[in-house]
Order: structure tokens, then C-alpha cells, then sequence
């Protein structure tokens, strides 16, 4: 086993400043002033000026014009934010569709997919409980690679052993999941299944945005609303085109047909709205520049995590390294559930701070208990992450 938390002198890390940098600031000041205290990204992020624009600005054309003339003038933003985003999984455009959430996009990708009833699949212990509902309503049957460590990160090696030993039809890997901030080695297990022959299919709801993406899998897919901050009910899947040539998608799901199995996964009636307001997120992404991003989240994370950790009895459950801006928190020893739960309704409604109480059935192999889960953005202060270490010694 290994540690589970790095010592703080080892990491760098002390309970010190998180100066604003340009890329806080602006980020900040290209959204509306928040009403609350807002350390909630992982489940919704805060959209821009510019997102709401592009989605307002469309309904009103959908109203003057129609909605079907509406979306044909719309259609140039939306290959745009189509090819944005397919770039961010090294993918090109036409590899990737648009659904309305990362959920919609595994249901859809497996319903093509037709694997036969019974077939093998490997997820990590982290799998998202939801995906794990949706696996086994297909007849397949879940196995579990557990992490190597308490915090429970993949080991590439483990999984190459595993691949070896007994090779599953399909291996589904959470970049990383919804309960903790743990980030997945998600390229090199990628490259594991690939070098066994073993397709591969990448859940990035959470990780698009704190981890570069640009993997060489199967499948990815996720979510607009999260990390990218665009706007809710709009989803993204990306297929390799290997696996799209074996997919058989229902014909007549969409304007795609047989020669075009991948766009025929593409939801045809949808909020295009919120696709074009996902293409103005994702621009704003890529001028932000996604190292950047990735660099400032870690290092939101490590603060948030030095400043938090202990106060009260909350402990964090990741490294203080851990290249994420997610910090989950377990409850002081001998509280349960319920104690979580309690924790987050008197965050919002006391102290105006907005958390998520993350239950056990987000990760039904890995976590046997809930966690309070902060999810800053680029745009947070070092004051709200003082606010929430006062706030959190209250609870
Ligand atoms: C949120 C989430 C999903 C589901 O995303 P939806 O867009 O709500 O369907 C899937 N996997 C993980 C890890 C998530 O955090």
C-alpha cells in the first residue's frame, strides 16, 4: 500500500496563499458576480457572460426565425465547438457526437455497441454508480479492478497483468470519478488495453477539464456543464473509427445512417441552444489555455486541501497533491451519512457556501461511506477557502 497522503513538506505544500493569478481574474470577471460562495464545478460550474449570451441569443433567433432555420444558421458555431471539443480527446470532428449528457452517451454507444449478454466488462473500484446500472441493464457482467492504493488510483501494471490473465470484452475506465479527486492514470491505462487488444471506453465527465484528455481510446465521452461551464442537457462521445465501423446504431436514431454509424448516435432533436452556448465554453477553454487550467486547478486543489484538512475532524480523502481542484472530506470519527448531509444543507443555508454531499452509491465498489465534496473553480479566492475552513470548524 501506498501512502495515502503525501507529507506536506514533501509536496511543498503549507497551509499559505493562493495569490490570484490573471487566469482567476479573469475567469472571474468574465462571469456574473456569484450570489454564494460557489465550490460546486464537479456538479455544475459557473457559465460565462459570454456562454449565456450565445444561448439567449440563440433561443431569440429560434423565436423570430423558427427553430429548424434557427439551427441551420447556428450550424457553423456548433462544427466549431465540435471540432474544439473532439481536439480536447485528440480526435477529429466527425468522430464526435452530441447527446445531452455523459450518461446519454454510454447509453448510446452501448446500445450500438450490441455486445452480447453475459459479456466481460472491467471497471476500476471508483466506477460511477450510475454507469455501473447502466452496464448491467445491458446483460453485461461488471468486474472490478481494484486501486493499488487507499486512495485508490489504477496501476497500470496491474491492469496489464490482469488483461493477460483473462481479457474482458470491453475495459470502462472513470478518468476520474464523482466521489473523490482522485485522477486516474487515464493514457497509460488506455494504452495498456490498446496494446492487449482490448477495446477501451473513457468516462471524462469529471476529468475533462483538471486532466488532459487526449487519449488513445475507443470511446470518451462527457458533459458540458461540469469543468468546461457550459450550459446543462448537452453531452459529447467521441468514437475511435475502428470501433465505429463494428457499431450498429438503430437506424432512423438520426440523420446518420450505415455509412455513417458515429453521427447516427447524434440526438436529433436537442437544446441546440446549449450546444452552441458548449462551443463558446469551449473557446473560452482553449484561450484560457488547458495546461494552464490544469496547472491552476492542482494547485487550487493543494490549497484547498492544506487549508481544510482537519478543522473541525474533516479529513481529505485525496493527496494534497493530487492534480485535481477536487477536495472530498470525511465526516470526524464515529459520524455517519447523515452527518454529511447535514454538513452540506448548513454550508448553503448558514453560511451561503455551495458543496455536494457525496453519497457511497457514486462509487458503490470503492467508498462505503459519503463524503462532502469542494469543487472550486479557477475563479476561487483564498477568502471563500477561508470562509469554508471557518464554516467547516462550526460544523
Ligand atoms: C456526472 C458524472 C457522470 C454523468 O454525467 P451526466 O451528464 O449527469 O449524465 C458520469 N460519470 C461521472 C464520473 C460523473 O461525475
Amino acid at each position: 500500500m501506498l501512502p495515502v497522503r503525501s507529507s506536506p513538506s514533501t509536496a511543498g505544500l503549507t497551509r499559505g496563499a493562493l495569490p490570484d493569478s490573471d487566469l482567476a481574474i479573469r475567469w472571474r470577471s468574465a462571469r456574473p458576480p456569484a450570489e454564494l460562495v460557489h465550490l460546486d464545478s464537479a456538479a455544475a460550474a459557473r457559465s460565462s457572460h459570454a456562454v449565456l449570451d450565445a444561448v439567449t441569443a440563440h433561443l431569440g433567433r429560434e423565436s423570430r426565425l423558427g427553430g429548424y432555420v434557427a439551427a441551420e444558421a447556428a450550424r457553423p458555431a456548433i462544427q466549431a465547438g465540435r471540432a474544439a471539443l473532439a481536439g480536447l480527446f485528440g480526435r477529429q470532428p466527425e468522430d464526435l457526437v452530441f447527446v445531452e449528457s455523459a450518461s446519454a452517451a454510454l447509453t448510446a454507444l452501448l446500445a450500438a455497441w450490441r455486445l452480447s449478454a453475459g459479456s466481460r466488462v472491467l471497471v476500476g473500484g471508483g466506477e460511477f454508480g450510475p454507469n455501473l446500472t447502466l452496464l448491467a441493464s445491458v446483460g453485461v457482467r461488471v468486474e472490478v479492478l481494484p486501486g493499488c492504493d487507499d486512495a485508490g488510483h489504477l496501476d497500470p501494471v496491474a491492469l496489464a497483468g490482469r488483461l493477460a490473465e483473462d481479457p474482458p470484452e470491453l475495459v470502462h475506465l472513470c478518468a476520474m470519478g464523482s466521489h473523490r479527486g482522485v485522477v486516474q492514470p487515464v493514457r497509460e491505462l488506455a494504452s495498456v488495453c490498446r496494446a492487449a487488444g482490448v477495446p477501451v471506453v473513457v468516462d471524462a465527465a469529471q476529468a475533462l477539464g483538471p486532466v488532459d484528455c487526449r487519449v488513445d481510446a475507443d470511446a470518451i465521452y462527457g458533459t458540458s456543464r461540469k469543468w468546461l461551464g457550459g450550459p446543462r442537457g448537452v453531452g459529447f462521445l467521441a468514437v475511435a473509427p475502428e470501433l465505429a465501423a463494428r457499431l450498429r446504431p438503430a437506424r432512423g436514431a438520426s440523420s446518420g445512417g450505415a455509412d455513417a454509424p458515429v453521427a447516427a448516435l447524434e440526438s436529433r432533436e436537442a437544446f441546440v441552444a446549449g450546444r452552441v452556448g458548449l462551443a463558446v465554453a469551449v473557446a473560452e477553454h482553449l484561450a484560457a489555455g488547458p495546461e494552464r487550467i490544469r496547472d491552476r486547478l492542482t494547485e487550487i486543489g493543494a490549497h484547498t486541501r492544506a487549508a481544510i484538512d482537519g478543522v473541525g475532524g474533516w479529513s481529505v480523502v485525496e493527496p494534497w497533491d493530487e492534480p485535481s481542484a477536487t477536495t472530498t472530506l470525511r465526516p470526524p470519527t464515529g459520524s455517519g451519512d447523515q452527518r454529511v448531509a447535514q454538513a452540506c444543507h448548513d454550508l448553503l443555508t448558514r453560511h451561503r457556501i455551495l458543496v455536494t454531499a457525496a453519497g457511497p452509491d457514486r462509487a458503490p465498489r470503492e467508498a462505503s461511506a459519503a463524503t462532502l465534496r469542494v469543487s472550486p473553480h479557477l475563479d476561487v479566492s483564498a477568502g471563500e477557502i477561508d470562509a469554508l475552513a471557518a464554516a467547516l470548524a462550526t460544523c
